[in-house]
């Protein structure tokens, strides 16, 4: 295939997987805010995962000087990004490894598709991959006639319940244990039909189907948290171990990795693994953390495939703004602030991308005007960007490309004319007085408490009107 990377015009790429949202976020929100035990699933598992990751935080005095690392290193990465994806394409081949480059989801996914068929299988398990959603693999393999078995225990749950991830960390976050039950009885091979709904039953259930699978599958696919270009090596972190086996029980291991989760050495990989588990598990480091260098012989996988996966970050990496969404690396520590978040989950999103970093990231790697509404999925209060260990400003990025979807419609709407008119006021000192006498007389004459009137009722429909002060700033000043 050929190497599209930087040469890629700021447009959508061909196939864009499951980034696309069916319908506008406003009216998914809607949907899920009239749900109750979503609400309460979603409002107890962000607080404790807020509590636990602010708990080990605190515990390092160097955490900022660490954020300030991970982002100088993501930068650089981005600078010299062609450089650095082609040492590590020569570091992996030089090991045994194949390298491939797809410039979308069509292509990534025929790729895959390609090399599962050549060898002979057709099953494959899958660890935890959001570069795989993102391109719709499992759909695509499905397709084929290969069945992909993920092997993440919440990834299974939403396979198994037919569902779709609503976080990026725990993407059954929206089901309780016995919901997943329920799930597990009707779809999960060989259940007992006695099962209950503790914790520890259900976990040993999905073990019991799991290590069949594992042993029986010659197939694995992957994504990977990094790649140290300096080696050609691998990176995956997870928590459960079924990444583990995965990635060393198969034969044939096929790896599809975003081409921004390069980095250049081993040092730059410990600050990482030191930011990630912190920010998103609120752990001190990563149960399981997997690494690997093309093939070993007699030892793991004998064929190891490596897919660079552009799909649109190319447009990304073109905008000198937006370009910092792909500093991330996917620890949801943003999602678990967002007091938007909180309240919608990830399904509103319509994106494998949840919450405020799939608000910024899905729309830039779509086009705006395909995700219009998702960077208006924001009160902008800021939480975000206070918590993302590689301090990426999404607030930035939200105002960005706001502007961007306003470009894209070119028509005046009642926030653009509410704007100009504000601008038009607050340029003009004896216009804004009078419309400072103004607000406060429609004060007194009983407007408090009520919403603004049409175009402008949008605005005061979720939010309660604040009264106008009694007396003004200039009042108060010519008085004294
Ligand atoms: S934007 Fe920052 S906080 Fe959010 S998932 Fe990415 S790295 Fe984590």
């Amino acid at each position: 295939m050929t190497r599209t990377f930087l040469g890629m015009p700021a447009t959508a790429p061909a196939g864009v997987g499951q980034l696309r949202g069916e319908e506008s976020f406003p009216a998914a929100a809607r949907r899920s805010l009239a749900d109750p035990q979503l609400r309460r699933n979603l409002g107890h598992a962000t607080r404790t995962i807020r509590a636990k990751s602010a708990g080990v935080i605190g515990e390092l005095p160097d955490w900022q000087e660490l954020r300030s690392a991970g982002s100088a290193i993501k930068a650089d990465v981005l600078a010299r990004l062609p450089e650095l994806l082609e040492q590590l394409e020569a570091k992996v081949t030089e090991a045994g490894g194949v390298v491939h480059w797809a410039a979308d989801a069509n292509e990534a996914n025929r790729i895959v598709t390609d090399l599962v068929r050549a060898t002979g299988s057709d099953r494959v398990i899958k660890v935890k991959s959001m570069a795989t959603q993102e391109i719709g693999l499992n759909e695509a393999l499905a397709e084929a006639g290969i069945e992909p078995v993920e092997t993440d225990l919440a990834e299974l749950i939403v396979q198994l319940g037919d569902d779709r991830p609503s976080h990026i960390l725990v993407p059954a976050i929206h089901r309780n244990r016995a919901e997943i039950r329920e799930i597990f009885l009707r779809a999960m091979p060989e259940v007992d039909p006695a099962l209950t709904d503790e914790p520890a039953v259900l976990a040993a259930a999905a073990r019991r189907y799991l290590r069949q699978t594992f042993l029986h599958t010659k197939v694995a696919v992957s994504g990977a948290n990094f790649a140290v270009a300096e080696t050609g090596t691998l990176a995956v972190v997870e928590s459960e171990g079924n990444g583990r086996m995965c990635l060393t029980l198969p034969e044939t291991l096929i790896t599809v990795m975003g081409v921004e989760k390069v980095v250049p050495t081993w040092r730059d990989l410990e600050v990482f693994l030191q930011l990630l588990p912190r920010a998103s598990t609120g752990e001190r480091m990563n149960p399981y953390t997997s690494m690997w260098t093309g093939v070993t012989p007699g030892d793991g996988p004998q064929a190891f495939h490596l897919v660079l996966l552009d799909n649109g970050r190319s447009a990304v990496l073109a905008d000198e703004v937006g370009r910092q969404a792909l500093h991330c690396i996917r620890c949801s520590a943003c999602l678990n602030v967002c007091p938007v978040y909180e309240r919608t989950g990830g399904h509103a999103y319509g994106s494998v991308y949840p919450g405020p970093i799939g608000a910024v990231l899905s729309p830039q790697l779509t086009g705006v005007a395909d995700n219009a509404s998702l960077p208006y999925a924001s009160s902008l209060c800021g939480a975000c960007f206070d918590a993302c260990p590689v301090k990426i400003d999404i607030p930035e990025l939200l105002v960005h490309l706001r502007a961007e979807a306003v470009e894209a419609r070119r028509r005046p709407t009642a926030e653009s004319v509410a704007m100009a008119a504000a601008a038009y006021t607050m340029d003009r000192p004896r216009l804004y007085e009078a419309a400072q006498r103004a607000a406060r007389l429609s004060r007194l004459a009983g407007r408090r408490g009520r919403g603004l009137p049409p175009p402008l009722n949008g605005w005061t429909g979720s939010r309660d009107l604040p009264d106008p002060p009694a007396q003004t700033f200039r009042d108060w000043w010519a008085e004294r």
